[in-house]
């Protein structure tokens, strides 16, 4: 009798453990994307990203792996806002059957310059979404929703690891704000050499001057560097950054023209790799945010 009981008790046991199932496969779209679906899926989910470390999603070109691992994924999690060009075509060539969800979706969207060879001037939507604190909540709300909807036994699991880090990115958020405002207002301005901190900006009080457009692909003209050296002069413009996926040699030039500082590199549209000083999207902002600081506090 005692032995039947167990046995029963043991059958239940393997029935009510979600954690015996296969982790959900998901495939991120770029770095930042595939931390925050690693924090929010927890043992729940494989992740596989397609843009990794330093790596520019605005020219990427997906290679027949990653439309193997798009075809054989259960959930596919994009930035949306046009910032993977390629992302459509993709998920129709791989044939998915995966749910696919826009992290972005629901951002108050804010419009950028556009790259004048490419789109002939005008506006277009800015997709750097995730550079504000306050839509990164968002994302891990959208990538929760779309977790839990794929896999509804863990979606109580799925639904606190959000809560626990969304409670997290607010802290973060009021630490930024925190230091951020200990600087004049009128010293916040930095040159990066691509366009990706409008949503920082407006959030936490800096002013971004880029001397390129909306992609890494222009190639400034000297004439615009001319033209942003005298801006910076004009503008006492204090530090000049270098992004990740960029080339440096620009924003020394620009530097050294201006008599500026360069304050080093900011992760804009990727993480550095696990060893280096953006692994996280938290590691980011922390590492981001002292950079400014630092520059920005140069006398
Ligand atoms: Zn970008």
């Amino acid at each position: 009798m005692l032995k039947r009981l167990s046995l029963a008790a043991a059958v239940a046991l393997c029935l009510s453990t979600p954690a015996l199932a296969e982790p959900l496969k998901v495939v991120a779209s770029f770095s930042i994307l595939g931390d925050m679906v690693r924090e929010v899926g927890g043992d729940a989910v494989a992740v596989t990203t397609l843009v990794g470390p330093d790596g520019d999603a605005h020219v990427y070109q997906p290679s027949p792996t990653d439309a193997k691992a798009v075809a054989e994924a259960d959930v596919v999690i994009l930035n949306g806002l046009g910032f993977e060009p390629w992302g459509d075509k993709l998920l129709k060539a791989s044939g998915t059957k995966a749910a696919v969800a826009k992290a972005a979706q629901g951002v108050k969207p804010r419009q950028m310059e556009a790259e004048e060879e490419h789109e002939h001037g005008g506006k277009v939507t800015d997709p750097h979404a995730w550079q504000d604190l306050g839509n990164g909540k968002l994302y891990v709300a959208n990538i929760a929703k779309a977790l839990a909807a794929a896999r509804p036994a863990e979606a109580a699991a799925i639904q606190a690891r959000a809560a626990a880090y969304a409670t997290r990115l607010a802290e973060l958020d009021a630490w930024v704000r925190s230091e951020l405002g200990a600087i004049p207002k009128a010293g916040r301005k930095v040159i990066t050499n691509h366009d990706a901190f409008g949503y920082f900006g407006a959030a936490y009080g800096v002013a971004f001057l880029a001397p390129v457009g909306v992609s890494t692909e222009a190639e400034p003209t000297p004439k615009d560097i001319a033209k942003l050296v005298r801006q910076m002069k004009a503008e006492k413009v204090k530090a000049v950054f270098i992004e990740n996926m960029s080339d440096p040699r620009l924003v020394e030039q620009l530097a050294k023209d201006s008599g500026g500082v360069v304050g080093g590199t900011l992760y804009a549209d990727a993480l550095s790799a696990a060893d280096g000083p953006a692994a996280t999207y938290e590691a980011m902002f922390r590492h981001n945010v002292t950079a400014l600081k630092a520059a920005l506090s140069v006398k």
